[in-house]
């Protein structure tokens, strides 16, 4: 009976891993050691937008159909994998979930490309390539600006050539660093960090208001191509990785879209790692994967450690696999709200 379930499992792992590249992104090709960064010509960025208030890809409107709740179900072989097929009404939001703080404006202004790249998320490695992302990059030609995300006090402005950052100096090479001003996050400061910066337009200790241009993209300090890559951090402004939070949670999503987040866990309640998700909306696919590093970098009240920002309202299949078991999930992501999704995996 025993050999009989492991050949089993075998065959199902055999089966389930043969089959997964298929559904998973292709893995750019990259040179190893920099801070990366997707060039446009090879690591498109999988979000279909083109300008910077892109057209809401909405369902049609929802038949009315009796409540149902959100289907949560795992499967054995091959888990529901393609566009949802529910079309209820959005499910009542679970009121004791945490409150949103999209207190952010994009760090890329209206006309430019102010959506992020989603091929090195926040907290992941790319496939073990690189260290985990403390941040989230924003691909751009040199010489696009960038703009406050809030009304804030200009932190630092300068090289990190002298002054550490990130992991050793001279990696963020031109940055500047803004203390919000118009409010705290569990009484401690909230700062924005603008790294590979090209120019920088202000000075330390200069007063700026929400959506100020303060520099403009370049590709100073560790990296390969032009982007900015753009880093929330709240308490301390010089602490690299543990300070950093996910900017999903703090941008404000475009008007009718909203923003996926959960945690991939196993039945004991621990933190899976690099969990690749496929999540399929009616006329798009996405990815996104759970944290590689510490649960240190996830937000004090979500305790994620997965995003995907910028979905429009609607339904969506979630699939994952692990271990040679199929999960699938449907969820639907309100407008300007995070949806909440957690993933059980044995
Ligand atoms: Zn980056």
């Amino acid at each position: 009976m025993r050999k009989c379930t492991l050949l089993i499992l075998l065959m199902l792992a055999l089966l389930v891993g043969g089959c997964a590249p298929s559904t998973y992104p292709a893995t750019p090709t990259k040179t190893p050691g920099a801070e990366p960064v997707e060039q446009p010509s090879i690591g498109t960025p999988d979000i279909e937008l083109t300008q910077s208030e892109p057209t809401t890809v909405v369902p049609s409107t929802p038949v009315v159909l009796p409540e149902t709740e959100t289907v949560e179900t795992e499967v054995a072989i091959t888990p529901t994998i393609g566009p949802p097929t529910n079309t209820s009404p959005p499910p009542t939001p679970d009121p004791s979930l945490p409150a949103d703080h999209y207190q952010l404006w994009r760090p890329i202004p209206n006309g430019w490309a102010d959506y992020a790249d989603r091929t090195y998320a926040y907290g992941t490695t790319s496939g073990g390539q690189y260290r985990p992302h403390t941040g989230m990059d924003f691909i751009n030609d040199r010489g696009t600006p960038v703009s406050a995300v809030g009304n804030a006090t200009v932190h630092y402005a300068g090289t990190d050539e002298s002054v550490v950052y990130g992991p050793q100096t001279n990696f963020y090479g031109n940055l500047i660093v803004l203390q919000m001003t118009d409010f705290t996050h569990n009484g401690q400061p909230v700062y924005a960090l603008y790294g590979h910066l090209g120019e920088i337009g202000v000075q330390i200790g200069q007063t700026v208001a929400a959506r100020d241009v303060i520099g403009v993209v370049g590709a100073s300090g560790i990296a390969m191509g032009p982007h900015l890559h753009f880093e929330v951090r709240v308490g301390d402004p010089m602490v690299y990785f543990t300070a950093t939070r996910n900017p999903d949670l703090w941008i404000k999503p475009y008007n009718g879209y909203g923003t996926l987040a959960g945690k991939v866990i196993n039945s004991s309640g621990a933190y899976l790692r690099e969990v690749a998700l496929t999540v399929h909306g009616v006329d798009m696919t996405r990815y996104t994967w759970s944290y590689a590093g510490d649960e240190n970098i996830s937000d004090e009240q979500w305790k994620e450690n997965f995003t995907l920002g910028d979905l429009p309202e609607g339904w969506y299949t979630v699939t994952t696999r692990s271990s040679g078991r199929g999960y699938s999930a449907e969820v639907y992501i309100e407008n300007g709200r995070t949806t909440w999704l957690e993933i059980v995996l044995d």
